[in-house]
């Protein structure tokens, strides 16, 4: 049972207030407590992000990249013992964790390298007594607020940017996981970040989460959630400042006639059931052209059934794991419900797993419905669970005009052969990534963000770093006459 702290200007800082547990979704059991913030420790965290400022956003770019490289060694380093703790909390099974938190060590490989990138211009102007020169400062003080799925990847994408950046942060984690991220602060202090300039204090969405946002000492919210919670957030604040919304999603896959059927189940299966379906990008909803409709629904079955659920704290290598609690089942159920009785056909799982091992937790088989339409909830909604809707296409206008049909815009996906395909798909889809015959559209380097319900702003790469920083535009009146 651990008794956590939190971090706040680098001292473990115990509950003055409430505490709240934290659960083992595969058991039901408790693992752990951590403290409720109570308004003083969010502003102790504020202050003394906004005190850690000057120092690290005044260090040269170098010097703030090799603390991002001490980080990400310590971290590469604990791997397996993050993973497990991750485990622990959040359901998924250990391998797939410990993959989690080495994508961590490489976001602050990746951002220690760009912090040393970040150069200005030099912006001629119509006279040549003037110039005009563009350099880039940190933001400010950044509030950091995560939700469970990705308990390590979603806090260090703000972390490593915004640390890069020369920001200050305050975190707050998920309720449900927040044993992992505590344990990443550590690392953190162990690889020499001086005190304050990043904190982690813990409690809920609505009282902690909502302190730290309305704070006048945050400068720019940081923020991955759902689409509800990120529109509550932006009609909520009182002042003007800088605002990135990473938010849900409801992402397509069409499968064309001239696809790679092998390859689109493969990918299929992988991107509707990893993480028990609860990702922002998981594929909710397949379309699949006609003449290659029965083969694929019966290769994607047989695929899905042969997928291992189990505890995966006892099974590492299991391909599914426990849901992180009893809301994404709930909502799994009832999507489900409402697809079988609007006319869907049931292809594959449907149920809990057998046996006593899985009935204290929140276990579901991998399940997908076939001959789906819109007016069904797994067609138009984000089910966060290991659900899968599929439907059949006639024309490729038709399919991009149903993966179109929604107010979200996080990802899509597509399988093809045929460049005009691929060309018309990557066109057409609207949505921030588009990937194709590939079901992973994030990679470090690249921007990754959603346009419409599914948020503002972009993480990863160059851009994600650009976002913790404001453009400085310093005009200057030379007078060459003063020569001599
Ligand atoms: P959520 O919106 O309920 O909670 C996210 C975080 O916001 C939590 O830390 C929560 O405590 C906090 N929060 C809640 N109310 C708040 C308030 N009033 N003020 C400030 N903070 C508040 O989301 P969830 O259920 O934890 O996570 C699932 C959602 O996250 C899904 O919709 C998923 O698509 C989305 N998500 C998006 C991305 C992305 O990159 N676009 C990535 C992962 C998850």
């Amino acid at each position: 049972m651990i008794a956590a702290k939190m971090l706040i200007d680098g001292a473990w800082v115990d509950s003055r207030g409430a505490r709240i547990e934290v659960i083992n979704p595969a058991r039901g059991e408790v693992i752990g407590t951590v403290p409720v913030a109570t308004p003083e420790d969010i502003d102790e965290a504020l202050r003394a992000a906004k005190s850690a400022l000057p120092d690290w956003s005044g260090r040269p770019p170098a010097q703030r990249a090799a603390v991002l490289n001490r980080i990400a060694a310590v971290i590469a380093e604990r791997a397996e013992d993050l993973g497990r703790q991750m485990t622990a909390e959040q359901g998924k099974p250990v391998n797939e964790a410990v993959g989690e938190i080495s994508k961590l060590a490489d976001t602050f490989a990746f951002y220690a390298e760009e912090a040393t990138r970040v150069h200005g211009e030099i912006i001629p102007n119509t006279s040549n007594a003037y110039q005009s020169l563009v350099t880039y400062e940190p933001v400010g003080v950044i509030a950091a607020i995560t939700p469970w799925n990705y308990p390590a990847e979603l806090i260090g994408w703000k972390l490593a940017a915004g640390l890069a950046a020369g920001c200050t942060l305050v975190i707050k984690p998920p309720e449900l996981t927040p044993l992992c991220p505590l344990a990443i602060m550590a690392c953190l202090q162990e690889a020499g970040l001086p005190p304050g300039v990043a904190n982690m204090v813990t409690g809920s969405g609505a009282r902690v989460g909502q302190r730290l946002i309305e704070s006048p000492l945050v400068d720019k919210i940081a923020f991955t959630g759902s689409s509800a919670v990120g529109l509550h957030i932006q009609q909520s604040i009182k002042d003007i400042k800088s605002l990135s919304l990473e938010l849900g999603g409801n992402s397509p896959l069409i499968v064309t006639a001239k696809a790679d059927l092998e390859a689109a189940v493969k990918g299929a299966v992988r991107r509707s059931f990893r993480n028990c379906g609860q990702i922002c990008i998981a594929v909710n909803r397949i379309y699949v052209a006609e003449p290659v409709y029965d083969a694929f629904l019966e290769k994607f079955a047989a695929t899905a059934d042969a997928l291992v659920v189990d505890d995966g704290l006892d099974n590492p290598a299991a391909d599914l794991g426990a849901l992180c609690s009893q809301e994404p089942l709930g909502k799994t159920e009832a999507h489900l419900a409402d697809a079988v009785d609007k006319g869907a056909r049931l292809i594959c799982g449907g149920a809990p797993p057998e046996g006593a091992k899985f009935e204290s937790g929140f276990f579901f088989r991998p399940t997908a419905v076939a001959d789906c339409t819109h007016d069904m909830l797994v067609m138009t909604q984000e089910t966060f669970g290991p659900l899968v809707g599929i439907a059949p296409f006639a024309t490729l206008k038709d399919a991009v005009r149903l993966a179109n049909d929604t107010p979200y815009g996080l990802a899509a996906y597509a399988y093809t052969k045929d460049l005009d395909e691929m060309r018309y798909l990557s066109r057409h889809l609207d949505y921030g990534s588009v990937a194709v015959n590939t079901v992973d559209p994030g990679i470090i380097n690249a921007p990754y963000g959603g346009r419409k319900q599914s948020g503002i702003g972009v993480e990863h790469g160059r851009d994600g770093l650009f976002e913790y920083l404001h453009a400085k535009h310093i005009r200057v009146c030379f007078d060459e006459d003063a020569i001599s």
